[in-house]
């Protein structure tokens, strides 16, 4: 069984033409078109939470993981009336020091934009949405000490579940970027699953502390996400 795992960013208008990292900013029209074509074709968008029993084999379905990075304010605005309409979960992985504020690990390179509040993600985790982690300062693992980045990993999860009153059962790297050290804190921490951004889809018996994903772009067309979905199209890109 093939399981896409959608990684999605930002759902927002876009910024100005030029703009640095405008790619990763999905318009609220196509993520809500997305949405729609998945359901059309009889498929549910689940959270990492909810997608869990599928990527272990306890349960087979028609399935689509359904992720945000870092934790933008507009995915509750913008991404979550579409996910509730069709019935449909996500997970999105916050940034724990970062709550109520900015992606300021992005300062000079793009526009910053607001995060989820505390009051923007209790809204998400009442209407039913999972919530994972990003680390503390969306730090990039590859460049601390273990014990920082064990720090980091399992800090972030206790921030989290204190904050935010509910169970953190899913990890995301930052950046992508890890190795089998960092890997081995996540599975130490007590996450049950960790997602990159390596390209592919998931297929059973893969590990679930280094899923791949499937990259929604503004510029990816209905035709393209289905090849992504349904087709060898990402796995033979690795
Ligand atoms: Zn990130």
């Amino acid at each position: 069984m093939n399981i896409p795992i959608l990684m999605y960013h930002q759902i927002d208008e876009p910024p100005a033409r030029g703009t640095p990292l405008r790619g990763l900013v999905v318009s609220p029209q196509s993520f809500a078109r997305q949405m729609w074509m998945l359901k059309l074709l009889g498929y549910r968008g689940l959270s990492m939470r909810d997608l869990e029993p599928y990527l272990k084999g306890e349960k087979q379905g028609k399935v689509v993981g359904v992720t945000f990075d870092d934790g933008y304010q507009n995915n509750v605005r913008n991404a979550l009336p579409a996910l509730t309409k069709h019935g449909f979960t996500a997970t999105c992985y916050g940034v724990s020091s970062m709550i109520g504020g900015t992606n300021s690990w992005d300062h000079g390179i793009v526009a910053e934009k607001p995060l989820m509040s505390s009051d923007d993600w209790r809204a998400w985790r009442d209407a039913g949405m999972d919530i994972g982690s990003h680390t503390r300062t969306h730090a990039n693992l590859i460049q601390l000490a273990a014990d920082e980045a064990f720090d980091q990993i399992a800090g972030s999860k206790r921030e989290l579940e204190q904050a935010l009153g509910c169970d953190i059962r899913h990890f995301c790297y930052p950046y992508g970027r890890f190795d089998a050290t960092h890997r081995g804190l996540v599975h130490k921490a007590g996450y049950v699953t960790a997602t990159t951004t390596r390209r592919g889809r998931f297929h059973a018996g893969d590990d679930l502390l280094t899923l791949k994903r499937v990259m929604v772009a503004r510029a990816t067309t209905l035709a393209q996400l289905a090849l992504k979905l349904f087709t060898t199209y990402e796995d033979a890109r690795g």
